[in-house]
C-alpha cells in the first residue's frame, strides 16, 4: 500500500508548490527593463533582502550589461529571470512622442525577418549567460509592427510567453515612474477577482530613467512580503508556466 500511495503523495506535493496554492493568490511579476545600473545597485539588494525572484529584461548594448556581465550571471544563479528585450531595443519612430528614436534604430524600417533573427540572437546570448533554453519576451516600447508586419506575432514560437500578448481580461499592468509605493499598492488592491496576474514593469530604481526611489521600491517589497498569503511573487516565466494566461 505504501508504495502505491507514494506517487499520489508526491504529485500532491508538486501541485501544492506550483499549482493550487499559487493559483489562489494573485500573481505578481516584478520586472526591471533595459539593464540599468540602478537595478544592480538598488533593486537587486532589496529583492534579495525579501527573497523575491524577479525578471530582468536586459538590453545587451546597455553599458551596465556590457561592463557588469558577471553580476548578471550572478543574478541568474540567484534564481532571477533574464528576459529577452531584443538586442538593440528598436521602437517605432512614427508613434507620438518618439523624437528620441534614432534613425538607425527605427522599428518602422526594420524587416520582420531581421527582428526575428535579432530575437534569436538575444535568446542565444542569454543562454550563454544563464544556460537556460526557455525564455520570455518584453517587446521594447510594446511596439509590434515592424517593416512588413507584426514581428511579435511572428515570434510567438520562440517564447514561453510574451508580455502584452496575455489575456487582457486576466492580466493587469502598471509601469510605475515617479510615483510612490502606495499608488502601486492601490493599483494591486483595486484589481477585480478576474485578474490573475499584475505585471509591475519598472525601469530605474533610485536612479536612471522612468524611476521610482529606492525607498518606495523597498516599501512595495515590504508590503508584498507582509501579504504573502495574498500574493504569489515570482518571475514572469514561472508565473506564465503555471497560469498560461
Ligand atoms: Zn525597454
Amino acid at each position: 500500500m505504501k508504495h502505491i500511495l507514494m506517487p499520489f503523495v508526491l504529485s500532491l506535493f508538486v501541485f501544492s508548490n506550483y499549482g493550487f496554492g499559487s493559483q489562489e493568490r494573485l500573481a505578481i511579476s516584478l520586472s526591471y527593463d533595459d539593464a540599468l545600473p540602478s537595478q544592480l545597485d538598488h533593486a537587486l539588494p532589496a529583492l534579495e533582502k525579501y527573497n523575491f525572484k524577479a525578471s530582468f529584461y536586459v538590453v545587451p548594448t546597455a553599458p551596465a550589461f556590457q561592463y557588469r556581465l558577471d553580476e548578471w550571471r550572478e543574478i541568474a544563479k540567484l534564481g532571477h529571470e533574464l528576459g529577452n528585450h531584443t538586442v538593440f531595443h528598436a521602437c517605432s519612430a512614427s508613434k507620438p512622442n518618439r523624437m528620441w528614436v534614432p534613425a538607425h534604430n527605427d522599428l518602422d524600417k526594420r524587416p520582420v525577418k531581421s527582428m526575428l533573427e535579432e530575437l534569436q540572437v538575444a535568446n542565444t546570448l542569454l543562454k550563454a549567460i544563464d544556460g537556460r533554453d526557455e525564455r520570455t519576451l518584453t517587446p521594447p516600447c510594446f511596439d509590434e509592427m515592424a517593416l512588413g508586419g507584426n514581428y511579435i506575432e511572428a515570434a510567438s514560437s520562440l517564447f514561453i510567453a510574451i508580455k502584452s500578448q496575455e489575456d487582457k481580461s486576466k492580466v493587469a499592468l502598471i509601469a510605475p515612474a515617479n510615483i510612490d509605493a502606495q499608488a502601486i499598492i492601490d493599483f494591486i488592491e483595486q484589481q477585480p477577482d478576474s485578474i490573475k496576474l499584475v505585471n509591475i514593469l519598472m525601469h530605474g530604481v533610485g536612479g536612471d530613467h522612468l524611476s521610482i526611489t529606492a525607498q518606495e521600491h523597498e516599501k512595495l517589497l515590504q508590503y508584498l512580503d507582509e501579504n504573502r498569503e495574498k500574493y504569489w511573487v515570482d518571475t514572469y516565466i514561472n508565473i506564465m508556466k503555471v497560469l498560461a494566461l
